[in-house]
């Protein structure tokens, strides 16, 4: 069987981004966020084309989502791979038995960790966010003391903003240089890489822009589009002047108008923010999305192309244009592309 939609998924691309990345991460190793499922494009392809090109260090959220790389034998291939919101008692069985880190958030998982043997792993210090992390001023009352630790860990609330808590963050995180047993240091997400070399620490993180995202314009000559919705055209059909289509007719026609009816729509993450704002393509000529975003279906005006029932559709693979069309963030766009896609990987 296959779907009426796919993602046309470019692998050279996530490559090249990458490689981009670990350029602009200077002397810093450069590791990827493959959390989310490789933010929605499938972890483990994402995994074994970033092993490919280079990347050792790994990151996901949880430990059902270490598990589900487990047979992607990252330590065999001399990766890591570390667990972002470190140890519940639940995860404990997993955590002992996969080849993962966990990075440590709290004084209790901390404890938790000391407790089961404390073999190595990441801690998470918050500077700013109150978001994740221990605090640095338990670092300084010794939390840490004698705990075998592969890398300390910090994020950035702004890196995608100029804004002074940038500098206040990378500062309360260099200042823990050597209080710690960490053999690394890594502060930068994405958009942290191009926050310049003092950010770069031991190791950098990027997810977003790995996937195409352009978190910050400074990146916008550098990263390629990897995801491409593509979805097949059901039916054709003539839309007279003054009628009009889809849910809660919103949409006129104000002249004549050929419309495509396609197998996309919110339950495939193409969200209702598209409704009168997104656009598909047909070799050059532009198709803008007309009416409201149905669950499974959108309507295209095709006037200008020539477009019949079965053909395939591409809809706009520039992240930040169509963030901007349906008022979603990137990151929200591609995390939530849906299950019924087929994963279509080239390059
Ligand atoms: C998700 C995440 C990243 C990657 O961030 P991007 O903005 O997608 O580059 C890095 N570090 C941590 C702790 C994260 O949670």
């Amino acid at each position: 069987m296959t779907a009426p939609q796919r993602l046309a998924l470019d692998g050279a691309a996530l490559a090249a981004n990458w490689r981009a990345l670990s350029k602009l991460s200077g002397a810093a190793a450069c590791g990827a966020a493959v959390k989310a499922d490789g933010y929605g494009l499938g972890a483990h392809a994402a995994v074994a084309r970033l092993l490919a090109a280079g990347c050792r260090d790994f990151f996901v959220s949880s430990w059902n989502e270490a598990l589900a790389l487990a047979d992607a034998r990252l330590a065999d291939a001399g990766a890591t791979l570390s667990v972002l919101h470190g140890v519940r008692d639940a995860d404990m069985a997993a955590a002992c038995t996969l080849a993962a880190r966990p990075v440590l958030n709290t004084p209790a998982q901390v404890q938790r960790w000391r407790d089961a043997g404390g073999r190595a792993c990441d801690v998470m210090v918050d500077t700013g966010m109150n978001r994740l992390g221990v605090s640095p001023g338990d670092v300084a009352d010794g939390l840490l003391d004698g705990l075998t630790i592969d890398t300390l860990i910090s994020h950035l609330a702004c890196a995608d903003e100029d804004s002074a808590m940038n500098e206040q963050q990378r500062t309360r995180f260099a200042a823990l240089a050597g209080r710690t047993s960490a053999k690394r240091m890594s502060l930068a997400n994405s958009a942290g890489i191009t926050l310049g070399g003092d950010y770069h620490f031991d190791l950098t993180r990027p997810g977003l822009a790995l996937y195409g995202g352009v978190p910050v314009a400074a990146l916008a000559d550098v990263i390629r589009p990897v995801v491409r919705i593509e979805a097949e055209v059901l039916q054709r059909r003539m839309v007279r002047a003054g009628e009009t289509v889809g849910y809660n007719a919103t949409w006129t026609a104000p002249a004549e108008t050929q419309v495509a009816i396609v197998n996309l729509g919110y339950a495939d993450g193409y969200w209702r923010g598209f409704s009168d704002t997104g656009r598909a393509f047909a070799g050059d000529a532009v198709l803008p999305v007309i009416g409201r975003v149905s669950m499974d279906l959108v309507a295209l005006d095709v006037s200008e192309a020539d477009v019949a029932e079965g053909d395939w559709i591409g809809f706009d693979p520039d992240l930040p244009r169509a963030a901007k069309a349906s008022g979603m963030s990137q990151y929200e766009l591609v995390t939530g592309l849906g299950q019924r896609f087929d994963r279509h990987w080239h390059g």
